[in-house]
C-alpha cells in the first residue's frame, strides 16, 4: 500500500466506547470482500445454491470453533451468547430464504446476499431505537462471514496479530472483537459502530481502549503510523508529535494510576463531603451488565432497558419468561432496586405479527408508551410480569417517554386493572411498587410539576431530552456537533425539572449517558438530582468526584452556570471549576 502522508498532531473525534488510553503504531485489518454481483445461466443455479448452503455450514463451523476457544476465556463466557445471535442469524428466513430466492431468480450467491444484506439493512435503518438499531451490526457481521466464503478472501487474522499494535478497521464484528489477544490489541479504532454496539460493549469487558464511528479511518492511516486514542473522550490522534505524545504517555500514567485508586473507594458510600448519600446505580441493557454493576458496587439498577428482551425474535417473550428474567436480575443485586423500564421501542419491526405501518418520522411516531397503549395486549403482559416480580425483590416501575398528564393517568388505570386482576387470582404482588416516568421531551418538562403529582418519581433520559429540545437526531452523525448536554436550553429543563420534583417531594433520577460523564457530577448534584444511573464503568469515577465535592459547592456551581448564554461557557466554566477541585481526575485538555 501506497504511504499516505499525514500532518503532525491529526485529531479526529470519533465515539469513544471503551475508556483507557493507549499509545501505539496501527495496524490495518484487510478491507471488506470484494463482491462482484452476476447473472448466471438457469442450468447453473442449483450449482450457486449449494455453494450458498456450503458457505453457510462453513460460517456454522467457524462460529463454533470459536466459540469452543471463548467458551475456555472466563471473562469473555458471559458473551457467548452473542456468537448464538450469529448462529441463528445463520439459520434466519430472510436471510437464508431471501438469497435462495435472488439465487433462482439467476443471481450469484454473493450478488443474491449482497442484495438480501442491502434490504435487511434499510430495513433496520427505520427502527428508531438506538440499540435495536445497531443489532444490524450483527447481520452485517455474519453478512460480511459468508461473503468472505463466498469470495475466497481469508479469514482475517486479529488473533494471530503478532505485535503490540493499535487495531484500525473498517468494523470489527462482536466475534472479531472477542478473539483479539490483549496482549497484541492496545486499543482499536473503527469507521463505523456506535455506543450500544456489542462490539462496544466488549471492548469495555475487554477492558481495550476503543474509539468507533469516526467514517473515514481506514483511509487516512496507513500500516504502522503512530496513533494515540483516547477512549474516555472519544479523541484520536494521527502522527502526534513528540509534545503531544509525551504529554499523553504521562495521561496514560495518571488514568492507569487513578484507575487502580478506585478500587479503594469500590466499597466506600457514595457520600458528598455534606453527608448527602447520592446513590449511583447502573443501567442495564443485557442481563450480563448486572455482574458489571456488581463489580463497580452500583447501588442496584436505576435503568433496565427492558427492549433486549424482545430482540431479534418473531413473538414477544410471554409473561412467564419476561417474569423469571425480571426475578433472575433482582436475586443478582440482592435487595438493591431495579428500576424496570416498560419497553422502548420505535414500532413493531421486532413484532412481525402486529404489522404496523412504516413511519416516516419514528423518532416522533408510535414509540415508547404510545406505542405500549397502542398494543394494550402486550403492555399487560409486561405489567403483569413486573408486578409479579415485585414481590420477589425491590422493584419500580418506570415508563418512558411520557408526554402528557393524560398518559400517564392511562398507564396508572391498566396498572391499576392488573393488580386487581392479580387479587382475584390471589397472586402477589409488592402493593407498594414505585411508579415514576421518564421525563424525556419538552412538553414533560414544561408540566413537570402538573406530572410531579402523579408518580413517586422522575428519571431524567437525556439522551432523548436533549434530540427533543434541541432538534438534534441522536442517532446522526451530521448533526453530532449540536447535540449538547450544556446547552443553556437543556440546563434550564434540567433545573425546571428538579425544582419541580423538590417541590413536590418526589424522588428525582438522571439515567441518560449525562449521568456517567464525571466532568459534571457536581453540577447534576447542585441540580438537586437525588440518584444517578449509569454505565456500571462509570460508577467508580463519578462516586471518587462525588465523595470530594458537596452539594452547596454544586448549588453555587449551578447559579454561575445559569448566568452564561453558550454552552462554550458553561464548559469551560464547568472544567475550570472541577480542574482546581480535583487536579488529578481533571487533567487540562489538550484540544
Ligand atoms: C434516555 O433517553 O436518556 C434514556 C436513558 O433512554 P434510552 O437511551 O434508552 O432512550
Ligand atoms: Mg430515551
Amino acid at each position: 500500500m501506497g504511504k499516505i502522508r499525514i500532518a503532525k498532531d491529526t485529531y479526529l473525534v470519533g465515539i469513544g466506547v471503551s475508556p483507557g488510553i493507549a499509545v501505539g503504531e496501527v495496524s490495518l485489518l484487510d478491507q471488506r470482500p470484494l463482491v462482484d454481483k452476476s447473472l448466471i445461466e438457469a442450468i447453473e443455479v442449483e450449482a450457486e445454491l449449494l455453494r450458498f448452503r456450503q458457505a453457510i455450514d462453513r460460517a456454522r463451523e467457524q462460529l463454533q470453533k470459536i466459540k469452543q476457544a471463548v467458551s475456555r476465556q472466563p471473562h469473555l463466557r458471559e458473551h457467548l451468547y452473542i456468537l448464538d445471535t450469529h448462529l441463528l442469524i445463520l439459520e434466519d428466513e430472510m436471510l437464508v430464504d431471501g438469497t435462495e430466492k435472488e439465487i433462482r431468480a439467476q443471481m450469484n450467491a454473493e450478488g443474491a446476499l449482497t442484495q438480501v444484506l442491502e434490504q435487511l439493512r434499510a430495513l433496520f435503518d427505520t427502527i428508531d431505537d438506538e440499540y435495536l438499531r445497531e443489532r444490524r451490526s450483527d447481520v452485517d457481521a455474519v453478512g460480511e462471514r459468508l461473503l468472505r466464503i463466498l469470495t475466497g478472501v481469508s479469514e482475517r487474522t486479529i488473533g494471530n496479530i503478532g505485535r503490540k499494535s493499535l487495531v484500525v478497521a473498517h468494523d470489527l464484528s462482536p466475534a472479531e472483537t472477542m478473539q483479539m489477544n490483549r496482549s497484541n490489541v492496545l486499543g482499536f479504532i473503527t469507521d463505523k459502530g456506535g455506543r450500544t454496539s456489542h462490539t462496544a460493549i466488549l471492548a469495555r469487558s475487554l477492558d481495550i481502549p476503543a474509539v468507533v464511528g469516526l467514517e473515514s479511518v481506514t483511509s487516512m492511516v496507513s500500516e504502522r503510523i503512530p496513533v494515540i486514542i483516547d477512549g474516555s473522550t472519544g479523541v484520536v490522534i494521527l502522527n502526534p508529535s513528540e509534545k503531544t505524545l509525551n504529554e499523553y504517555l504521562k495521561r496514560k500514567q495518571s488514568y492507569e494510576y487513578l484507575e487502580h485508586d478506585l478500587e479503594k473507594y469500590r466499597d466506600l458510600p457514595s457520600l458528598t463531603t455534606d453527608q448527602i448519600h447520592i446513590p449511583l446505580r447502573g443501567n442495564l441493557e443485557i442481563a450480563s451488565d448486572v455482574e458489571q454493576a456488581k463489580k463497580h458496587a452500583a447501588e442496584g439498577i436505576g435503568l433496565y432497558r427492558t427492549e433486549f428482551l424482545y430482540l431479534g425474535r418473531s413473538e414477544p417473550p410471554d409473561e412467564e419468561e419476561q417474569y423469571r428474567s425480571y426475578c433472575e436480575i433482582l436475586k443478582q443485586v440482592e435487595g438493591e432496586p431495579v428500576t424496570i423500564r416498560t419497553l422502548d421501542i420505535g414500532g413493531d419491526k421486532f413484532v412481525p405479527e402486529l404489522n404496523l405501518e412504516d413511519e416516516a418520522n419514528p423518532a416522533m411516531g408510535l414509540r415508547a408508551i404510545r406505542f405500549s397503549l397502542h398494543e394494550e395486549r402486550l403492555f399487560k403482559i409486561q405489567l403483569r410480569a413486573i408486578l409479579r416480580a415485585s414481590s420477589c425483590g425491590h422493584v419500580r416501575i418506570l415508563f418512558p417517554m411520557i408526554s402528557g398528564v393524560a398518559e400517564i393517568r392511562a398507564c396508572k388505570k391498566i396498572l391499576c386493572d392488573i393488580q386487581a386482576q392479580l387479587d382475584r387470582e390471589g397472586i402477589s404482588y409488592d402493593p407498594d411498587l414505585a411508579i415514576g416516568i421518564m421525563i424525556e421531551t419538552p412538553s414533560a418538562v414544561m408540566i413537570a410539576s402538573l406530572l410531579a403529582r402523579e408518580v413517586d418519581f422522575f428519571s431524567i433520559g437525556t439522551n432523548d431530552l436533549i434530540q427533543y429540545f434541541l432538534a438534534v437526531d441522536r442517532g446522526n452523525e451530521h448533526v453530532a456537533y449540536l447535540y449538547d448536554p450544556l446547552h443553556p436550553a437543556i440546563l434550564r429543563a434540567l433545573k425546571a425539572t428538579c425544582d419541580a420534583a423538590n417541590d413536590a417531594g418526589i424522588e428525582i433520577c438522571i439515567c441518560g449517558e449525562m449521568a456517567g460523564e464525571s466532568l459534571y457530577a457536581l453540577v447534576l448534584v447542585g441540580l438537586g438530582f437525588h440518584e444517578l444511573s449509569m454505565n456500571p464503568a462509570c460508577v467508580p469515577r463519578v462516586k471518587r468526584v462525588l465523595r470530594q465535592v458537596s452539594k452547596q459547592d454544586g448549588e453555587s456551581l449551578v447559579d454561575k452556570l445559569l448566568l452564561l448564554s453558550t454552552s462554550k461557557e458553561v464548559s469551560t466554566a464547568i472544567e475550570k471549576e472541577m480542574r482546581s477541585r480535583l487536579p488529578d481526575i481533571f487533567a487540562q485538555p489538550l484540544i
